[in-house]
C-alpha cells in the first residue's frame, strides 16, 4: 500500500480563510440561512457576489449562445438556448442512468456521525517507514490516520494525530508522511485501524456503502411511489429530451448545439471547500450534437476534432474571464476515471484550477466529454420511439443519433476560482490586499467621488454618476475619507475610480478635468470629465 505516497499537499501563498474572511465582510458569499445557523452546503452571494457570479454567466452567454466562436472549419457555430424544469418526468433520471447509477460510495463515522465520499478518503502515516520502523509486521502501521484529499485542514489534523502517534509509540517521525488514497477493497480490509478524520480511535469507520445523490421530492396532495420526483442533478438532461422540438422547431442542422444555464442539486456526502462542492449549485452545460462516426464521410470532423477543439475553446475562455496564469490546467482523464458513456468515446478532460485549498493539486471547474451518442438513445428507447427518433441528416441522407460533445461547467466553482485568483494581497494599501478582476468581472466598474462633501463637488459627482450609470455598474460615495473609500473599492476589485476635486470646480490650470485612480497600480492621472464615458468604453467595452 505504500508503493504510491501522493505528495503531501503544500501549503499556498493566498490563505483561504483570508479570503472566505473577505467574501463574508465585503458581502460576497455568506452562509445561506445564517441567522438560523446555516444549512451545510448551501451558499448565498450577496451583491457583490450575485454581480459578480452573473457578470461569469453573462460572459458565457456572450460567448456560446449570443455569439458563439467560430469551428474549426471557420464557420460560425450554431448554438440554440434552452431554459428546461428542475423537476422533470422521473423516468428521464431512469434512462440516463441516474437513479440506477447516480452513487457515491459513502463512508460514515460511527462516532462522529460525519460522512464522507470513499474516493476521496486518504490516509497516512507519518513515521519513518525506511527506518524500519513502520513496515507491516510492526505494530507502527497498525495505524493509519484518514483525511479528506485536497483539504488542508484535514490533512494537517490527520498528521498532527499521526505525529503525537508515533512518539507515543517510540518510533522516529518522517518529515514528509506518506499518503496514499484507499481503493475500495483496501478500505475494506483495513477500516479496523483507520483512525477517522475527526475521531482519535481507530475502526469507527464503516464500509463504503452506496448513497444516490439526488435530491426527492414529491409532486402532488399524496406523498407516494407515484408521485416521487427528483431534483436534477445535472442541466445536460433538459437538453437531450428537448432535442427533438429543437430540431422540429429552428433550421439548426448537425453540427450544432444546445446551451442551458441553471440550478442543479446533489446531496453531496461531504460538502466542503467553501462553494466548491456545494449541494445546490449553477451549471453552464453546452450539448454539442455531432455527425455520428459511422455517417462521416470524406472531409468531414471527427468526434477527436470536435472534442479537441471544445477542449481548446473552453480553456482558452477561462483564461479570458482572469484565470489566465498556471494555475489553470486541463487534464485528460485516466481509463478507469472515465464514466459509463464516456468509454467508448474520444476522451474526457477536465479544466482545473488549483485552489487554495487543493495546493499543489487542482479542482475541477468544467468537463470536457465525449458522451458518445448514449443520452439520446436512451431516451429514445426509454420513452418508446426506438429507431424511429433518430435524427435524419439531409446533407448526408442518413439516420442516426448524433454523437455528442459536452462542455459542463459550474459557475459556483467558476465563481470561486476567480474570486482566489484575483485576491491579492498588499500590505503597503490600506485595506491590505486588493481584488484584481479584469475589467469584464469587476462587479463595480467605477467609484465616482467627491474629494470632499462641499464646494460644489457632491453636484459634479453625482451628475457624472447619472450620466456613467445609464451604461455601467458605478458607485458614488461621499462618506468618509478618500483613502477610505479607495480601500473599499480595492476590495470590491473596481477597477477604476474617478474623484471629482477642487480643479475640477475651478476648471483651474487643468480644466474640468478629474482624477482617475487605477487599482492595481493605484497611480493617478487627471483626464477630462468629459472623457470620462469614452475612457471606460475602451477598457471595459
Ligand atoms: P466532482 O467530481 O468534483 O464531483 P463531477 O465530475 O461530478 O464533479 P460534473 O458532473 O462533470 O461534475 O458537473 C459539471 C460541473 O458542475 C463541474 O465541473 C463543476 O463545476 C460543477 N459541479 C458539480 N458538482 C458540484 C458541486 N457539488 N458543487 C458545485 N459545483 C459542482
Amino acid at each position: 500500500m505504500t508503493d504510491a505516497p501522493t505528495p503531501a499537499p503544500g501549503t499556498s501563498a493566498k490563505s483561504m480563510d483570508d479570503i472566505v474572511a473577505l467574501c463574508r465582510r465585503r458581502g460576497f458569499i455568506w452562509q445561506s440561512s445564517e441567522i438560523y445557523g446555516g444549512i451545510n452546503g448551501f451558499w448565498d452571494y450577496g451583491p457583490l457576489g450575485a454581480q459578480l457570479k452573473k457578470n461569469i454567466r453573462d460572459a458565457w452567454w456572450q460567448d456560446v449562445v449570443t455569439c458563439p466562436p467560430d469551428g474549426p472549419d471557420g464557420h460560425p457555430l450554431q448554438i440554440v438556448p434552452v431554459d428546461c424544469t428542475i423537476i422533470m418526468n422521473p423516468k428521464v433520471w431512469e434512462a440516463s442512468g441516474h437513479v440506477g447509477g447516480f452513487n457515491d460510495l459513502r463512508v460514515d463515522c460511527r462516532e462522529t456521525n460525519n460522512r464522507y465520499r470513499a474516493d476521496q478518503i486518504s490516509v497516512m502515516v507519518s513515521w519513518d517507514t525506511e527506518a524500519g520502523s513502520g513496515d507491516e509486521s510492526s505494530d507502527a502501521i497498525q495505524r493509519l490516520f484518514a483525511f479528506t484529499a485536497n483539504d488542508q485542514e484535514s490533512y494537517e489534523a490527520a498528521r498532527k494525530k499521526a505525529e503525537k502517534y508515533a512518539k507515543h509509540i517510540g518510533v522516529k517521525v518522517a518529515k514528509n508522511p506518506a499518503t496514499w488514497p484507499l481503493t475500495h477493497a483496501e478500505f475494506e480490509g483495513a477500516f479496523d485501524y483507520v483512525v477517522g478524520p475527526d475521531t482519535e480511535r481507530p475502526g469507527t469507520l464503516t464500509e463504503p456503502r452506496q448513497f444516490n445523490l439526488m435530491f426527492k421530492t414529491h409532486c402532488g396532495a399524496v406523498e407516494d411511489e407515484e408521485s416521487l420526483a427528483y431534483l436534477r442533478p445535472e442541466t445536460a438532461q433538459g437538453i437531450f429530451t428537448q432535442f427533438w422540438n429543437v430540431v422540429d422547431t429552428s433550421r439548426v442542422k448537425v453540427p450544432f448545439g444546445i446551451a442551458q444555464m441553471g440550478k442543479a442539486f446533489r446531496n453531496e456526502v461531504t460538502p466542503r471547500n467553501f462553494t466548491f462542492r456545494s449541494r445546490e449549485f449553477e451549471q453552464m452545460e453546452i450539448e454539442f450534437f455531432i455527425v455520428h462516426p459511422e455517417a462521416l464521410q470524406p472531409g468531414d470532423l471527427t468526434p477527436t476534432d470536435w472534442y479537441q477543439y471544445w477542449c481548446d475553446q473552453r480553456f482558452a475562455w477561462w483564461q479570458s474571464i482572469g484565470l489566465a496564469g498556471s494555475n489553470l490546467q486541463l487534464r485528460e482523464h485516466e481509463k478507469d476515471e472515465l464514466s459509463h458513456y464516456a468509454k467508448e468515446g474520444a476522451g474526457t478532460s477536465d479544466i482545473e484550477y488549483r485552489f487554495p485549498f487543493t495546493a499543489p493539486g487542482f479542482g475541477e471547474l468544467e468537463g470536457v466529454a465525449h458522451r458518445t451518442d448514449f443520452d439520446l438513445r436512451q431516451h429514445a428507447e426509454h420513452c418508446g420511439q426506438g429507431d424511429r427518433a433518430k435524427y435524419f441528416d439531409q446533407d448526408r441522407k442518413a439516420r442516426y443519433f448524433p454523437h455528442v460533445i459536452e462542455p459542463s461547467a459550474g459557475a459556483d466553482r467558476g465563481t470561486l476560482a476567480v474570486l482566489c485568483e484575483a485576491y491579492t494581497p498588499d500590505p503597503s494599501r490600506p485595506s491590505g490586499v486588493y481584488m484584481n478582476f479584469t475589467p469584464r468581472m469587476a462587479p463595480i466598474k467605477a467609484g465616482i467621488f467627491p474629494l470632499v462633501a462641499k464646494d460644489g463637488m457632491p453636484e459634479i459627482a453625482e451628475k457624472l454618476y447619472r450620466d456613467l450609470r445609464e451604461r455601467w455598474a458605478v458607485q458614488f460615495d461621499v462618506k468618509q475619507s478618500i483613502g477610505k473609500r479607495y480601500a473599499r473599492m480595492d476590495e470590491a476589485g473596481t477597477p477604476y475610480c474617478f474623484t471629482i476635486d477642487g480643479e475640477t470646480v475651478s476648471g483651474g490650470a487643468s480644466g474640468g478635468t478629474v482624477t482617475v485612480r487605477h487599482r492595481d497600480t493605484q497611480q493617478q492621472d487627471r483626464i477630462a470629465i468629459d472623457k470620462v464615458a469614452q475612457f471606460l468604453a475602451e477598457k471595459i467595452g
